[in-house]
């Protein structure tokens, strides 16, 4: 792994001004965050500045304001879910550089938390104008980004900061990193992967990426049925991309070459109508899928044969349902999977990484969330990462 600095690296930081990058962007619901996952993660962060004396200014983005202020998407929205979450009073400053930030600076105590406005009410933010990060780094001693879920943007705050300032992983960007490497960097092998959810044309880079990265490619969900028909298996009315069986068969002619065996479903769940337990539900091998019938989940057979891959296997990263999970019983498969992958993980067996909006629910609703090694929530930045990409914000940490 290149290698980054993290907070272990900071000397004394007393009376030094910290600008720390977290990601504050919570879901809201009636003026009020719904969800403070984020807060929670970059906590030990912030405390750990402010506790050894740091004045701790935090940056962040809210909402797609879009280079102009809206009040609406201030983060001093989010100031008081921020405060429950830290248990102690931060100060909002209205504003990222210039005077104001100057005077808060000033009334700030060693060991205070300063909240920053939204960045991206400055255009200088998105476009990564190195006058605008500039100026906001005039404000502090050290850079510290706990942000992995902005990573993958070239932003001054994200990037452009990084390079003006000593620049260090918070907690959070850490464990994120680790984790990452140890799932793809630098794996335990034999590695699978399973990749699912609803269409191949989201993943290609995905797919591309880990046929020369993993010795098993599990494919599962509706994009499966797009590489079944790709191997002349007629899938009736499911959701395929037929214009895609030619790409989806050049990723199986690189893995062939690459030594990655790439796992199909044998056996699927059908249905006429995609809702709940409909009546026209029945299991059936993939060859026998009737023209008015969708494939709505991997069937158990299939199931079974993909514990047994993982059970070989030292290192699982996972993106993407197995099926149509939010309806059941199309859930079947993927809490099965993900049940057998949190049993290798806490037996010692598996080293298993997964991520993805949809994935981490689906996770969470098999309820082994927390028994997986690493589940990142950060969507673009984690997608972006398993397409073998540079991520931006990770490249100007570890210059
Ligand atoms: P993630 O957000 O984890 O990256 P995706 O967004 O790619 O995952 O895919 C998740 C979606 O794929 C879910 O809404 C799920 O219902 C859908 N899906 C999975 N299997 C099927 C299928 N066989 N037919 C239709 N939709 C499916
Ligand atoms: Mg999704």
């Amino acid at each position: 792994m290149s290698s980054f600095k993290t907070l272990d690296d900071l000397g004394e930081v007393t009376g030094k001004v910290a600008l720390v990058r977290v990601d504050l962007n919570l879901p809201m619901q009636e003026g009020r965050a719904s969800d403070v996952t984020r807060v929670e993660a970059a906590m030990p962060t912030i405390l750990e500045l402010a506790d050894k004396g740091a004045k701790v200014l935090l940056l962040a983005h809210f909402g797609r304001p879009k280079g102009q202020r809206h009040s609406t998407m201030s983060t001093s929205m989010v100031q008081g879910d921020i405060e429950r979450v830290l248990d102690r009073e931060i100060m909002f400053i209205p504003e990222v550089m210039g005077p104001v930030v100057e005077q808060s600076v000033g009334i700030l105590s060693n060991g205070d938390i300063g909240l920053l406005d939204n960045i991206r009410f400055w255009p200088g933010e998105e476009a990564n104008d190195p006058e605008f990060a500039k100026g906001i780094a005039a404000h502090g001693d050290f850079y510290v980004n706990d942000a992995f879920s902005a990573a993958h943007r070239a932003h001054a705050s994200t990037e452009g900061l990084a390079r003006l300032l000593p620049a260090y992983a918070g907690r959070a960007m850490e464990a994120e990193l680790k984790a990452l490497d140890a799932a793809l960097g630098s794996p335990e092998q034999p590695v699978a992967s399973v990749v699912g959810g609803a269409k191949v044309s989201t993943k290609l880079d995905v797919l591309e990426n880990l046929v020369g990265k993993v010795q098993h490619l599990i494919i599962g969900g509706g994009m499966a049925n797009t590489f079944l028909a790709a191997r002349g298996v007629n899938v009736g009315k499911s959701l395929c991309e037929h214009d895609l069986t030619g790409t989806a068969n050049r990723i199986m002619d690189h893995a062939d070459h690459a030594g990655c065996t790439v796992h199909l479903p044998y056996d699927v769940v059908v249905a006429k109508e995609f809702a709940a337990n409909p009546a026209s539900l029945r299991t059936c091998n993939v060859h026998e899928v009737a023209e008015d019938e969708m494939i709505l989940d991997v069937g158990p057979l299939a199931v079974q044969a993909l514990g047994d891959v993982l059970k070989t296997c030292r290192t699982l990263v996972w993106n993407g349902p197995m099926g149509a999970f939010e309806t059941e019983p199309f859930d079947t498969a993927t809490v099965a999977l993900a049940k057998t992958a949190a049993a290798l993980t806490q037996d010692g067996s598996l080293i298993s990484v997964a991520g993805g909006g949809d994935t981490v629910a689906a996770l969470a609703h098999a309820g082994v969330k927390d028994d997986f090694t690493f589940v990142s929530t950060a969507g673009g930045a984690f997608l972006e990462w398993m397409e073998g990409k540079e991520l931006p914000g990770v490249a100007a940490l570890t210059k």
